[in-house]
């Protein structure tokens, strides 16, 4: 079976003129989900002919905006046309109920449970679907200040690692050199910025087969993405930058 990541959008905390926020498509093992929803996530799935109930599960790695923003009209589409009982994780438990009175304060009703199912992510969760598993690893992007979460994704032939946003020196990086290796690795590119000189370094030895950089951050993309190529250029494994619409199979 054919597995399809899409990312969708592939900026950083302010969209660009080539990158909406961040949101990825997962198609995996026949299940279907999010990582993040930035904006305009629902019209950009939409355009791709999948319709927002469609999805199985939503992920979000934390709250910052760009990373949520898409959620309210995600939400509505899901409940106006509505699939499956899609299950929204929010990175943090606070978020759900303020999340819950917007909507009921634009649409006048109360969240269709047949519809949705809204809960949190703890720091041992797992969630599985058929041969699918999705396992959260908490980061330090948030600092003292809330949570963060990288995703690992496993089927019984691949192994996909999305960091989500992480530390500005990467020591939160949720993998190691000797872990069991991971075919694919969603990487931002946004905070690393200010330690640039040490993103090979930490790079370099981790047990990836390909790393693909989304969330770009602003000095690397509208035309700055060489800095970026050639920064990376001798890491031992294949490096694809990616941009909103690039798709990769495995
Ligand atoms: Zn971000
Ligand atoms: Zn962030």
């Amino acid at each position: 079976m054919k597995n399809t990541i899409t990312f969708l959008g592939t900026s950083h905390g302010d969209p660009s003129v080539t990158r909406f926020c961040s949101s990825t498509h997962y198609a995996i093992a026949g299940t279907t989900f999010l990582i993040d929803a930035g904006e305009p996530v629902s019209a950009l799935l939409i355009r791709r002919h999948i319709l927002p109930s469609s999805l199985d599960a939503v992920f979000l790695t934390h709250m910052h905006l760009d990373h949520v923003n898409g959620l309210a009209h995600l939400y509505y589409e899901i409940e106006k046309y509505p699939g499956k009982r899609v299950e929204i994780f929010f990175a943090e438990e606070k978020a759900i109920g303020p999340f819950m009175q917007w909507n009921e304060a634009m649409h006048n009703h109360p969240l269709k449970e047949e519809c949705l199912r809204l809960a949190a992510v703890t720091e041992n969760f797992l969630w599985q679907k058929n041969t699918l598993s999705v396992r959260s690893i908490p980061t330090d992007h948030m600092g003292e200040k809330g949570k963060s979460f990288a995703y690992m994704i496993e089927t019984t032939s691949c192994k996909i690692l999305h960091t989500g946003d992480l530390s500005g020196n990467f020591h939160d990086f949720p993998l190691a050199p000797g872990d069991p290796p991971v075919d694919l690795c969603v990487c931002e590119a946004t905070h690393i910025w200010h330690h640039k000189e040490i993103l090979v370094e930490r790079l370099m030895h981790l047990p990836v087969r390909k790393m693909v950089f989304n969330h770009i951050g602003p000095h690397w993309t509208d035309g700055k993405e060489d800095d970026l190529k050639e920064l990376t250029a001798s890491l031992p494994y294949p490096v694809v930058i990616a941009h909103d619409g690039t798709e990769i199979e495995l």
